[in-house]
């Protein structure tokens, strides 16, 4: 590629089931801007399609930059994509959104060569190119919101597995006779840890007659309870909310001592909703890997934050054009 088409920027997408990130970032990483908007998913899949083509529109002319001058376009998606076809194929966090080919509507609409990943890969590669986890070869991705999602980068690659669907941290199985998760099987990492893990764990205990501070900040109504409330909670020394917390890093820390086992990684970065807690969901989940995870394998893991947030899909959006294109 000519000299001067180096460092042409990509229009990178995270779209989730509640908010849209939409950002102008370089391909070595640098971010000119960036916009949020809701997802609105209930609306339906074309609603949501403009609405990602407005927002992108309004920031390519922002930046005075024809969609002409950009590399491409980078979409991350909460769901099951098949990367090569660029459809998302399912997902339970957009209704509707079943076999929609957001590739070709996006290059349709746009010109612009579009790719198409799964949120949580895209996340796991942003944090590995761009954020807590540069320079680290060996690492998984965790991230802990409503569910649970991750990626596993091995020797400085992204591994897909044999049919591109390895990843799926959140379903690993950690208690067999556990609750029935979304997915079909029984207690699934994510039904005992996620966001909504944490909510229903509130609310069983509110319904139970439990003293805690949790009803009052979701105002008086269980149905208004999340993980963010329990975490409110737990900051303001609830007792309640403290050991809701504790109990899901626990799980969390039970589904990194098979990480470790299995992956001996230099580094578990958590992400998510539910990652914004820091040190109130991983020093418990520490302990457990240092209490159960084989010695040595234990020893050398560093369990850390996300560095990016709510920006590691865009930039992980970016890196997965990279890496699929070539330079840019
Ligand atoms: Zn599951």
């Amino acid at each position: 590629m000519a000299e001067s088409a180096a460092g042409k920027p990509v229009l990178a997408v995270d779209l989730g089931g509640t908010k849209i990130v939409t950002a102008l970032i370089t391909p070595h990483g640098k971010l000119l801007s960036r916009e949020y908007s809701p997802t609105l998913a209930e609306e339906g899949v074309e609603p949501v399609i403009r609405r990602i083509l407005t927002t992108a529109t309004t920031l390519v002319k922002d930046a005075d930059l024809p969609y002409s001058s950009l590399s491409a376009i980078a979409i991350a998606v909460a769901g099951a994509i098949d990367s090569e076809k660029g459809i998302v194929t399912a997902s339970p966090n957009l209704p509707g959104w079943r076999d929609i080919p957001l590739k070709d509507e996006i290059q349709l609409s746009t010109g612009v060569t579009t790719f198409v990943i799964n949120d949580a890969t895209a996340a796991a590669l942003g944090e590995h190119r761009f954020g807590a986890g540069r320079g680290v070869d060996n690492l998984i991705y965790l991230t802990v919101s409503t569910g649970i999602g991750g990626g596993i980068i091995i020797a400085g690659k992204l591994y897909s597995g044999s049919s591109g669907s390895a990843g799926e941290l959140g379903h690993m199985t950690i208690d067999v006779n556990g609750p029935r998760c979304a997915c079909g099987n029984i207690g699934c990492l994510e039904v005992l840890a996620s966001g909504k893990a944490v909510a229903r764990e509130a609310q069983r205990l509110i319904a139970q007659g439990t003293k805690t501070a949790i009803l009052e900040i979701a105002e008086g109504d269980a149905q208004f309870v999340t993980a963010q409330t329990v975490a409110t909670a737990a900051n303001k020394g609830d007792a309640a909310a403290l050991s809701i917390i504790n109990k899901a890093a626990t799980y969390l820390g039970v589904g990194m001592v098979n990480l470790v086992n299995i992956f001996n990684p230099e580094m578990i970065i958590v992400g998510g909703g539910m990652g914004k807690m820091g040190e109130m969901l991983l020093k418990p989940a520490r302990k457990v890997v240092a209490e159960r995870a084989f010695q040595f394998p234990a020893s050398v893991v560093r369990i850390v934050s996300s560095e990016l947030g709510d920006n590691a899909g865009v930039f992980g959006a970016v890196a997965f054009v990279v890496d699929t294109h070539g330079p840019l």
